[in-house]
């Protein structure tokens, strides 16, 4: 393995669900669904397999029906008008996205300025590109994790060439307020900084919370990379759709670095997902407060089982603090809580630079049927 890598190892997720496996422990760790997306969707992959649509590479850029989805969406919801052939392009589901934006747009020795705690892809791909990452830490203030945009301000040297952003964001469930954004927003485009940014949870924000994507504010869209998926929107992560939007540049770069990783994405999956993305607003509706509930389920339970609970405005994701607990070392507590709780979480810390800051936070997954979420909930009662 060389340097670049070196210091990743392997995936926390691969761990912990290996970790479940062998314990028969429930997996509140790797962020899966255990329930499979709309009948309609699958059946409309099933059709295009059997009708032969996509069974030999399909275009570079993503099927037309797909790209055309996608602009689709994207304007119907927030606005954003985006042209099919030259700026969309679908991707191996996000993953392939930000390590192909990473890949074709930084410069070996370009700053990297990202959130932290990062989804552990981004660290591993900045690596690969020669980049060099300065997180900025969410810090914990009544109950959510905020940004300090101070320091967001601080983080911005002459070396930095690209924010890359994450709302609703994974683990903390924070959303980026509309003030947040404005004001980097107003950074970028003064710094004339590049963006990339990760809103594959868009749907899936609570309590009247608005998702509101980085590309639509003043001198954004020009310089902003904009990525979604089907695996989370639709609950089919293991069909690695993805998606960008961006300028034409910017997705002609991006796809240069995507033709050499994997050319093209998996062409049945493309169609079906197009279907998905037509959905009615109902659908969106219906899984958003699906998850809603889910998330009081577990939030509660674990407040109940004595953790610190940060209440997520989105992601189906809930972080705790063990310190309550009288526990202080979430690596360890993940790796000892199959035997004594049965039960998978992640360790926050993974996602950090600084590990120490996110030494006492753990990571709870609550995308599982209620059945299993309640008996989550009933073992970890018995902890404290
Ligand atoms: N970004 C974030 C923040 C994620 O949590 C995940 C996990 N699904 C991904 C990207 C990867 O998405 P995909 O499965 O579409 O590659
Ligand atoms: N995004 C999922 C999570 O955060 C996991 C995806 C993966 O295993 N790479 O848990």
């Amino acid at each position: 393995l060389n340097r670049r890598l070196a210091e990743f190892g392997t995936t926390i997720f691969a761990e912990m669900s290996a970790l479940a496996v062998t314990t028969g422990a429930i997996n509140l760790g790797q962020g899966f669904p255990d329930t499979d997306g709309p009948e309609e969707v699958r059946e409309a992959a099933v059709r295009a397999l059997r009708d032969g649509r996509g069974n030999q590479y399909p275009p570079g850029p993503g099927v037309p029906e797909l790209r055309a989805a996608v602009a689709d969406h994207q304007r119907r919801r927030y606005g954003l008008s985006y042209d099919p052939d030259t700026e969309v392009l679908v991707t191996a589901g996000a993953t392939e996205a930000i390590a192909a934006a990473l890949l074709a747009l930084l410069e070996p020795g370009d700053e990297v300025v990202a959130l932290e705690p990062y989804y552990d892809s981004y660290a591993a791909c900045i690596a690969m590109a020669g980049g060099t990452r300065v997180p900025v830490t969410l810090r914990p203030h009544e109950g959510t994790f905020r940004l300090d945009l101070d320091e967001l301000r601080d983080a911005v040297t002459d070396r930095t060439r690209l924010l890359l952003l994450n709302t609703p964001h994974n683990p903390t469930g924070t959303v980026l307020t509309r003030d947040e954004l404005a004001a980097i927003a107003e950074l970028a485009v003064e710094r004339d900084l590049l963006v990339v940014t990760d809103e594959v949870y868009e749907h899936l924000v609570f309590d009247g919370a608005e998702h509101i994507p980085p590309a639509s504010f003043p001198g954004m869209r020009e310089r902003t990379v904009t990525i979604g998926s089907a695996g989370k929107t639709f609950s089919f992560t293991g069909w690695k759709v993805g998606w960008i939007t961006a300028a034409p540049a910017l997705v002609t770069a991006v796809r240069s670095a995507k033709q050499y990783l994997t050319y093209v994405a998996s062409g049945p999956f493309q169609y079906a997902v197009a279907e998905a993305l037509a959905l009615p607003e109902s659908y969106f509706a219906a899984y958003r407060r699906d998850m809603e509930a889910k998330r009081d389920l577990l939030a509660t339970g674990l407040a109940e089982a004595g953790f610190g609970v940060f209440r997520p405005s989105g992601t189906y994701f809930v972080t705790t603090d063990i310190r309550p607990l009288g526990e202080s070392d979430g690596f360890a507590f993940c790796r000892s809580l199959p035997e004594r709780a049965g039960v998978v979480a992640v360790p926050n810390a993974v996602f950090y630079d600084h590990r120490e800051a996110g030494a006492p936070f753990v990571r709870f997954a609550f995308c599982k049927q209620v059945p299993v979420l309640k008996e989550a909930v009933r073992r970890l009662g018995a902890l404290a």
